[in-house]
């Protein structure tokens, strides 16, 4: 591992540049990854908000799925926010159908799970390991964690309990958006934990 690593951003669909100029803020360097080449060179991975449908079907289209899912299981380090959770669940509720997720986080999450009356808020979010006081949460057409198994560490949850952000080993997974706000912690702390798994 250079002191300097390489976390490459999932480049198929979504908000790329917003989580590229984060991770950069947050002292690492950046590399977008659309082939299975440049997922090699990487390591870490960022796999930002957008629409999993549309991730799911490009990741197979671009033959990144069985790669991503090897990394991950090799112990690559991975942050997946709002759709990017979704791509991180072991298992999904109110999929599509033929939708894929890559895994490695053993938890079910439920895809748009705000509804409709809560399609878009923020709210104040304190995170587990994070100093420094709440992160403001960009919540857009969320998922929630509906459950998780016993590795996997609550990191944060929404007054009324739903569990917004999780960690397993190396992965990270948060339903919000802090690629949105302006503030880098939740990338500083992903890319603390890029740096010790080298
Ligand atoms: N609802 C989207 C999905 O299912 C996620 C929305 C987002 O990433 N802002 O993928």
């Amino acid at each position: 591992m250079p002191s300097t690593p390489t976390v490459g951003v999932l480049a198929l669909q979504g908000d790329v540049r917003e989580h590229t100029a984060a991770l950069e803020a947050a002292g690492v360097q950046t590399c977008p990854v659309r082939r299975p080449e440049e997922l090699d060179a990487v390591h870490g991975l960022v796999i930002p908000g957008g629409e999993s449908t549309t991730m799911s079907n490009l990741a197979i289209a671009f033959g990144l799925l069985e790669p991503l899912r090897a990394r991950i299981r090799g112990g690559m380090p991975a942050y997946g926010s709002c759709a990017g959770m979704i791509m991180l669940a072991d298992k999904i509720l109110d999929g599509r159908d033929d939708q894929e997720t890559v895994g490695g986080i053993d938890m079910t999450v439920r895809r748009n799970a705000f509804g409709r009356q809560n399609e878009s808020f923020e709210a104040a979010v304190e995170i587990a390991g994070i100093d420094g006081g709440p992160c403001e949460g960009v919540f857009i057409r969320a998922p929630w964690v509906e459950s998780v198994g016993a590795g996997v560490e609550v990191l944060a949850t929404l007054p009324d309990e739903t569990i917004v952000a999780v960690r397993q080993g190396n992965l990270l997974a948060t339903s919000f958006h802090p690629e949105l706000t302006g503030d880098h912690r939740v990338h500083a702390f992903f890319a603390g934990l890029v740096r010790q798994s080298g």
